[in-house]
Order: C-alpha cells, then structure tokens, then sequence
C-alpha cells in the first residue's frame, strides 16, 4: 500500500510569479516526509499540486510507477488532512469516515467495519454516532486523519493539521501521529512551518523557501549540518557568529582555509554547543568571544542569556536549567566569555 512518490522538475506558476521553480524530490515508500518552509514557501502549491487541486505548468509526478499530472484528484488514490477539518457537518462521525468507502463503492457492513477499525486507530472507538458539533478540535483532527486512511491510499497528504490547536494537544497529537505512520507504514507527505514538529515527526525534512527546496536531509543532519545560513536559522535558533571577529588566537586557521580571513564567513553555532568560560579559559581548538550580559530570564525549564558580543551582535545563549543554576550564571552588566570547541 506504501508507494513511492517521483516529483521531477515541477514548475507552478500564478501569472508572472513562480510558486513552485524546478522541484524534484522522490518520497521513498512508507517513509514520512515533511516540507517545512516559511509561509508563502510554496508548501501548499506543492501538496495541491500532488493531490490534484492545483495544476503545474511543467514537470511529472509520479505514484510508484504511475504518471499523475492530468489525472483526476479523487482518481489518485491520495488521502488529505487539512488545517481546517473540512469535516461534513451535517453528518456523523462515522458517516463522515465512511465517506471514500461510500465514493468507492464499498458495501456498508463493510464499510461500518473499517470505519470502527479506522476511528479505534485514531483513538476514538465508539464515537461513530457522535456530531461533528460535539467534538473538540482535536477530536475533530483525530475524525479527518481517520477519514483520510480509510480507504487505505497510496500516500497520505496532510498541510498543517495540527496547527489550529494548542500546545499541548498539539504535542500529544504529533506523538499519535508517529506512532500511528509506524503502525500503517504508509508514505506521509506533511507540511510544517513548525521546525520542531517537523524535527519530531519526520524520517526526512525538506526545507523550502521561496518555491524551491533548499535541503533535504535526516532531522539531525539537517540541525547538527545545515547547508546554508537559511536552513541553520530555520531549523532551530542558531547564531551566526562572524569568524573574523572571534578572539580567535587558539584557533587553528589552517584548518580554516580561506575562510579564517574572509570578513563575511559566518560560523553557525547552535547555542547549547557554547560553553560559558572564563575570562583565563585557553584551549587549543577553541573560538572564543566576548561578550557582555544585558540580561538572564529564567523560563522555568530553560534559562535565557541575552548578551552582546564585543563586535555589536546581540546573542541569546539557552542554558538548561538543570545545568545551570541561577548563581552559576553571569548577571546583566557583567562580562560573559564563550567558548565553541572547533569540531562542534
Ligand atoms: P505556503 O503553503 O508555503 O505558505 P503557498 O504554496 O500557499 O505557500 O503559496 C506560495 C506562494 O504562491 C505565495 O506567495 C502565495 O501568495 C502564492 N499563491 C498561492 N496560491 C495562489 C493563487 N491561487 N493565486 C496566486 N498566487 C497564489
Ligand atoms: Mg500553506
């Protein structure tokens, strides 16, 4: 049921401004993929463009071994969860999961049968007499993943399904989700602007700006090795540290190459790899800065540095709290030296 989705050189575009410029990517089969980008990235178009409601220009997409560009949407065999529920409100739970059965022409003992297995997978057994109007947004969200695997597509789509809701259930929803994708080992096609959702839930990440992917990568090579400036300040708060202005005397330029003299290379540091040193700290292999505290809040399970580094860039460095007692911790005034071990 799994199937591998082909996108080859997609091009979608509104008048004379391009949504989508020369996309391809290839979804392996039952693995879950999340496109996550800013808003107006082009994620959307892309997923409209898979299930059939918006129509590329130029390029192919295929399902498995199957050409779907031209191919009618409810002929694709695609699930979809959107942000809206886009549930039928006049109908019951259960009527509305049934729905793709009832389209496909499946009898209804059997499409009551699936559609109690489907809502029991979603972690709403017995509620397929219940209104729509009864249900939380989460319920809600629970009724549309079910609606959409019912059927038991090829792929499933979802554009940020969880993004109406709060945090919490949010959080509890992604773990679901997880679980749920393990569980039925279908191709998962989400989208995100949320980076952490998407470092949670994705066997791969592929971030979009401005109509085009700009990586794709496993979650931890995409945070621990962003290709650009752009995906480092995406995917998790990073700093982006101009080399040439470290106090870089423990530095091994030679390792640096070119780069130890260039006035614009940038080090792209993730703020829990800095070390709080002090003012005698020297090892070999180490960048240092300098900096000056402007401010420490504690967030109950982090401890926020807001400081400014000698060469004017303010920073925010992220203590665990459990690491770092408030003592421990330089106060706003004082100065603040920092230290990068070169490998990190
Ligand atoms: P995302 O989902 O990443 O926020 P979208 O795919 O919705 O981005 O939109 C990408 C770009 O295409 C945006 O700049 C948006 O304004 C534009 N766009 C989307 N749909 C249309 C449309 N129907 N007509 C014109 N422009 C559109
Ligand atoms: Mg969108």
């Amino acid at each position: 049921m799994a199937a591998v989705v082909t996108i080859s050189h997609l091009v979608k575009k509104y008048g004379a401004f391009t949504a989508l410029s020369d996309v391809s990517l290839t979804v392996g089969a039952g693995e879950f993929l999340t496109l996550l980008g800013p808003s107006g990235s082009g994620k959307t178009t892309l997923l409209m463009s898979l299930a059939g409601f918006a129509d590329p220009d130029s390029g192919s997409i295929r399902i498995g071994d199957r050409e779907i560009m031209g191919v009618e949407p409810h002929k694709r065999n695609i699930g979809m969860v959107f942000q809206s529920y886009a549930l039928f409100p006049h109908m019951t739970v259960g009527e509305n999961v049934a729905y793709p059965l009832k389209l496909r022409g499946v009898g209804r003992a059997d499409r009551e049968d699936r559609s109690r297995r489907v809502l029991s997978a979603v972690q709403m057994p017995g509620y397929e007499n219940r209104r729509i109007d009864q249900l939380s947004g989460g319920q809600r969200q629970r009724v549309a993943v079910a609606r959409a695997i019912v059927f038991e597509p090829d792929i499933i789509l979802m554009d940020e399904p969880l993004s109406a809701l709060d945090k919490k259930l949010r959080e509890e929803l992604q773990i679901e989700l997880k679980h749920l994708h393990r569980r039925l080992g279908s191709t998962i096609i989400y989208v995100t602007h949320d980076q952490k959702e998407a470092l949670t839930l994705s066997d791969r990440i592929a971030v979009m700006n401005r109509g085009q992917i700009v990586q794709i990568a496993k979650p931890q090579e995409m945070y621990e090795h962003p290709a650009s400036a752009f995906v480092a300040d995406f995917i998790g708060y990073s700093l982006l540290l101009p080399i040439a202005r470290s106090d870089s005397s423990s530095v091994d330029k030679s390792q640096l190459g070119a780069l130890a003299d260039n006035p614009y290379a940038l080090l792209v540091v993730r703020p829990e790899k800095l070390d709080i040193v002090s003012e005698d700290h020297r090892q070999p292999g180490h960048f240092y800065f300098t900096s000056e505290v402007k401010d420490v809040v504690y967030q109950g399970d982090i401890v926020m540095v807001y400081a400014r580094l000698k060469s004017g860039e303010d920073i925010v460095v992220r203590r665990d709290s459990r690491f770092a007692t408030l003592q421990a911790l330089p106060r706003g005034g004082s100065p603040m030296r920092l230290a990068l071990h070169q490998s990190d």
